[in-house]
């Protein structure tokens, strides 16, 4: 990728660019995919086409949007505690509901739980998702 600071070539995993010392993401003042100069309201680089938002880069790969709806469609599975990383939590929810799914109460209680949090997921800005979900590693909520 390329520093959004300075456009030079960094390492994607170099947490910090060797010239100029600001986190490559950090700033948007080119772009990351071809180094070109950016605006820094721009989402989209009008060169390559890449997505400029926070999350291409930051988010770790990971998106609030597939997040929110995973845990809408599928929560009552914790199929967006797997997404996130949080297999701990995934296999409780994972596992409360495939035991008390004869009576529907379990995966009725989980699925609600992860409709609330996909909702949570959904309405967080990209920052804020990022600093409690991705970076912050909050569990539950
Ligand atoms: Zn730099
Ligand atoms: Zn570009």
């Amino acid at each position: 990728m390329y520093c959004r600071n300075c456009g030079q070539p960094v390492d994607d995993k170099a947490i910090a660019c060797p010239k100029c010392g600001v986190p490559p993401s950090m700033e948007k003042k080119f772009c990351s995919n071809c180094g070109t100069p950016t605006e820094p309201n721009q989402i989209l680089c009008v060169k390559c086409g890449v997505s400029l938002a926070k999350r291409s880069a930051g988010l770790g790969g990971k998106n609030k949007i597939v997040a929110g709806v995973l845990g809408i469609l599928l929560g009552w599975l914790g199929i967006h505690k797997f997404y996130l990383g949080y297999t701990k939590q995934g296999l409780i929810m994972l596992l409360v509901s495939i035991l008390t799914s004869w009576t529907w109460i379990g995966p009725g209680l989980i699925g609600t739980i992860g409709l609330i949090e996909g909702i949570m997921y959904l309405v967080k800005s990209d920052e804020d998702f990022y600093a409690t979900y991705v970076q912050g590693k909050k569990k539950w909520f």
